[in-house]
């Protein structure tokens, strides 16, 4: 088992729901309602401990973490910090939203640590950002990454979403360009997906038209170029990065390392052993003052989900899959664990396997969950 770890600290509130959003987030009721949640989160914090693991990496991940006061930042990190044996050189990164970015907020962060911020920026068009349901406008992304840099944050995400309803080609440059001009040191870009149960699904199902497939190709095409040039190299399916600033703690994702996920509906793997918690903030938040785990559901995984999930994990990433690595994680080849899988991929021009290891191809990384279903348990 690695000595190294990985946090994940889950906050559930928003200022408001986005229209597309399944995340596990929602508005936030009051500040009585964010206290007792902080101090069910410091708890969980505490009865975690594992000081005897070096934790590399810590993502404040949401809904909007940025909504958080400096103060109730400072307390957390500070229970994090007794708790683990944080490295000094660890990743912190901050999800925010443009519009919960203050210079005085951001000046905070960077006391407090925080060396990696994560900007929800989605689009550069104001209709669209008003039409998925954002709280915020365009105007309000460059005076936060301004605050960022000035704040000294010299390591920032700006997600994006593409293939949105009314998003045309030309839209979808724009925002290119206006992402890039801003010099960020990474890009997440993925597809818009539709998830069952939301309002997004309902507008879908009653006529709101999305870009063809074709064009999602094109809008995605764009975004590879665009990054490019941009000097932003793509690292994964759906994330770009200058050399040195990929993202540690999703990279510990997709090689399927331990990390420990704290807070209403977070998920861990340590070793052979995935465990989540409950998903609901109330609920979580309730058995935590009565003194209750609040954890939801756990299971060992089978050696065959084991090998399922270090294979298509590893494809996202644009380095492909080791296959020494495979067979060291795994104790099989690849070869053993899914017969004929590399000439099927590679007949098809989905994957090519070279110098010990298999990559998708540029076609591949477009339609990668053709690929991954090979290796479904
Ligand atoms: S800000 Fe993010 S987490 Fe919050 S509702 Fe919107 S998409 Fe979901």
């Amino acid at each position: 088992m690695s000595e190294e770890l990985s946090l994940y600290l889950h906050f559930p509130f928003c200022r408001s729901k986005c229209i597309y959003c399944d995340f596990n987030s929602r508005p936030l009721r009051d500040g009585e309602e964010l206290n007792a949640y902080l101090a069910a989160l410091a708890g969980e914090v505490r009865r975690q401990a594992m000081p005897a693991r070096r934790v590399v990496s810590i993502y404040l991940g949401g809904g909007t973490p940025s909504l958080l006061g400096a103060g109730q930042l400072a307390a957390l990190l500070e229970e994090v910090r007794r708790s683990f044996a944080v490295d000094r050189a660890a990743e912190i990164t901050l999800e925010a939203n443009p519009g919960t970015v203050s210079g005085e907020a951001a000046r905070a962060w960077a006391d407090l640590g925080v060396n990696r911020v994560s900007l929800g920026v989605q689009a550069f068009q104001d209709r669209l950002l008003a039409l998925l349901g954002r709280a915020h406008g365009v105007r309000e992304v460059a005076s936060s990454v301004e605050a960022l840099r000035r704040a000294g944050i010299a390591n920032l995400n700006l997600d994006l979403i593409y293939q949105l309803p009314g998003q045309s080609l030309e839209d979808w440059r724009e925002s290119l360009r206006r992402a890039v001009v801003l010099a960020p040191e990474h890009l997440s870009a993925y597809p818009l997906q539709v998830e069952k149960g939301t309002p997004l699904a309902a507008l879908v199902r009653r006529g709101l038209g999305l870009p063809s497939e074709e064009e999602g190709l094109r809008m995605e095409q764009e975004l590879v170029e665009t990054a490019r040039r941009a000097g932003l190299e793509r690292y994964e399916i759906a994330n770009f990065a200058r050399p040195g600033c990929q993202c540690r703690h999703n990279r510990r994702y997709w090689e399927r390392l331990d990390y420990l996920g704290l807070g209403a509906g977070a998920h861990s793997c340590i070793g052979e052993r995935r465990f989540w918690n409950v998903r609901s903030p109330d609920v979580y938040t309730r058995r935590a003052a009565a003194g209750k785990s609040p954890r939801g559901g756990g299971e060992r995984l089978s050696p065959g989900t084991r090998r399922s999930e270090v294979a298509i994990l590893g494809l996202r990433l644009t380095e492909g899959l080791s296959l020494a690595a495979f067979r060291e994680r795994c104790g099989m080849e690849l070869e053993q664990a899914f017969p004929g899988v590399t000439r099927r991929l590679g007949a098809v021009g989905l994957a090519v396997c070279r110098d010990g290891r298999l990559r998708l191809s540029r076609r591949g990384l477009s339609l990668a969950n053709r690929a991954f279903v090979e290796f479904l348990p």
